[in-house]
């Protein structure tokens, strides 16, 4: 039996013959037939692995080691379809941070595959506080091809007890447990379906952990709710993504015996973006010219960033390349799944923009320091004429329910409506809005309407307080990151005893960065180079230049407050 969840329903439902995903290695297929075989056999091994009876795992956390694969997937389901909480582990985490998320999350069970048995059992020896059912898949069964007769529970949706556990990237504390119900899970594919249209000829090729929001819900429980199928490259390495891209189009080489699928969706952050398009260069004439091929508008339907702010230029030097694609911006939060995005249609694309709220999502903006909301129309001072800035709060079906144990970051985290229809969620993220041009003609949906959303930063870090104004990082690094000798930044503000706070920007120079006069370039330059495109308070007064990368996370985001400290460690 399965619950009663359109997931299930739809996996049920789908050509059995169609493939679900595509092992990127091998080009092996899996249908959805294979699919449905393989969770419901998952969840059988699973109930006998815990002893309990039908419901024994019903709203138990079942943590999960995989290698971004078809298994990831069965087992993702399978937990799903248990009514149970899958909480997907990142198998890079050390040993440490893994029995903290097992603590925290108290999990009954950890699942790993082959690969991760080791990791898994040094896990449990370092004495969890649950003492979890360990079971270690001996070998891959994958490819069951009979699901046999499918029953559903009689139980309406709304009754189940299973979710989603997923931690916070950690970029500003420590991560945090995030419970998403089954609804929210449900909704968010819904809405995600509605607004970026996926189907059953989409081939999905997902560059990123599969622990995170984006990886479950994008790349995972949408395609499938869908019927499209997927396919995973990780850890991400430029050469094998860009002749990944280029195979079905390479015509001089031999047939492979199973022809790879030309990729229709991309889901990626702005990193990954700068390094594919960093490496082109690089590539033989041959793959270039299929790759190019392979990311045109007529092949690669959608190609999605998000994560983090999408600097213009990246963008830009994408368009050149792919003839004319457009990347396609969303904002979104383990929180909430993806919240506000841009639309399909070209035009609602708007540089600098995420968009527009996704359908069943309510947002609203709200002004930090009088905590009244800004209305449509009200989005500009009028005495200053200046934009106003407001945190992000958002509402409905698709939001989480709690953090996990930890019941005052939950209070903290919801305000009430005075409407009555229940509590917003503050998201700690700051945006401006506005009406653009030519955009939001309701042709992309008819959520893609009215004014845009553009985001600020975060309020804890990104808005810097200098001298009683109120300055975006995000829009300082956007600035920096036009001019041509930036390749990247960090804009962070610093500690004055003149001005309460500093604007200091953290930069990596392109390997030709040359400043006035052929000498190296430098605070002078910047400073030139941005006098007529920002105020004078935005313009950086510090300024450190990085003989390597900025670090990042696997998400491609930057954690100021530890580059701060390294950076900056004498001001801190
Ligand atoms: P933590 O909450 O532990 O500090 P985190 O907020 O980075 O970590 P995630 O839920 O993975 O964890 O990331 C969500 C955040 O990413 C958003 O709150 C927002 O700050 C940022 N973000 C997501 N999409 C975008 C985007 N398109 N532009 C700018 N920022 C974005
Ligand atoms: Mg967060």
């Amino acid at each position: 039996t399965l619950p009663n969840l359109p997931l299930f329903h739809a996996l049920q439902n789908h050509d059995p013959s169609a493939v679900a995903v595509v092992h990127s290695a091998s080009s092996r297929t899996f249908t959805y037939g294979n699919l449905l075989a393989d969770v419901l056999r998952a969840k059988e091994q699973l109930a006998e692995t815990t002893k309990g009876g039908r419901h024994a795992l019903a709203g138990e956390r079942v943590g999960f080691l995989a290698e971004n694969s078809y298994d990831y997937v069965v087992t993702l389901l399978s937990i799903l379809a248990s009514d149970a909480i899958a909480l997907p582990l990142s198998p890079s985490f050390p040993v440490h941070e893994l029995k903290y998320i097992m603590d925290n999350a108290q999990a009954k069970v950890l699942l790993a595959t082959e690969k991760y048995q080791d990791k898994a059992f040094d896990v449990v020896k370092t004495g969890l506080e649950t003492e979890p059912i360990v079971d270690i898949k001996e070998k891959i069964q994958a490819g069951s091809s009979d699901a046999g007769p499918v029953t559903f529970e009689d139980a309406v949706g709304g009754s189940s007890q299973g979710g989603l556990m997923l931690y916070t990237s950690g970029t500003t504390n420590r991560p945090k447990g995030v419970l998403l119900p089954q609804s929210a899970l449900t909704a968010q594919a819904s809405s995600l379906l509605r607004a970026w249209k996926y189907t059953p000829k989409d081939h999905l090729l997902h560059l990123l952990p599969l622990h995170h929001i984006h990886g479950t819900v994008n790349a995972i429980v949408t395609p499938v709710l869908a019927g499209a199928s997927v396919e995973f490259m990780f850890p991400f390495n430029t050469d094998a993504v860009w002749n990944r891209l280029a195979a079905p189009f390479l015509s001089n080489v031999e047939p492979p015996k199973t022809p790879k699928p030309k990729i229709s969706f991309l889901t990626a952050v702005p990193t990954i973006y700068n390094r594919l398009l960093s490496s082109f260069p690089n590539l033989s004439a041959e793959v270039q010219a299929a790759a190019k091929q392979g990311i045109s508008p007529q092949n690669l339907r959608l190609n999605i960033s998000g994560s983090a702010a999408l600097p213009t230029p990246t963008k830009q030097a994408w368009k050149d390349l792919s003839n004319g694609n457009v990347l396609l911006e969303r904002y979104g939060m383990t929180e909430v799944g993806m919240a506000i995005s841009c639309g399909l249609d070209v035009a609602d694309r708007v540089d600098g923009s995420v968009g527009w709220p996704l359908p069943s999502v309510e947002a609203r903006l709200v002004d930090m320091e009088t905590n009244a909301v800004i209305l449509p129309g009200e989005e500009r001072d009028p005495t200053t004429g200046r934009e106003r800035e407001g945190e992000i709060q958002l509402r409905g079906p698709t939001i989480f329910s709690k953090y996990w144990g930890n019941e005052a970051a939950t209070a903290e985290a919801f305000v009430d409506g005075d409407d009555g229809k229940g509590p917003w969620f503050r998201t700690g993220d700051v945006s401006t809005r506005r009406v653009v041009p030519g955009a939001g003609k309701g042709t992309s949906g008819d959520w893609a309407q009215g004014s845009m959303y553009f985001i600020q930063g975060r309020r804890s870090v990104d808005i810097i307080k200098t001298g009683g104004e109120k300055v975006s990082a995000l829009e300082v690094e956007r600035e920096l990151l036009s001019l041509p000798q930036i390749a990247e930044v960090a804009v962070v503000g610093l500690p004055s005893e003149q001005w309460g706070q500093k604007v200091a920007a953290i930069i990596v120079l392109k390997s030709d960065a040359l400043g006035r006069n052929g000498k190296p370039w430098g605070p002078m330059d910047m400073r030139r180079a941005l006098k007529d495109r920002l105020a004078g308070y935005k313009i950086p007064q510090e300024v450190k230049i990085l003989q390597t990368p900025i670090p990042r996370n696997a998400m491609g985001k930057v954690n100021k407050k530890t580059l701060v400290q390294e950076v900056f460690p004498m001001l801190t």
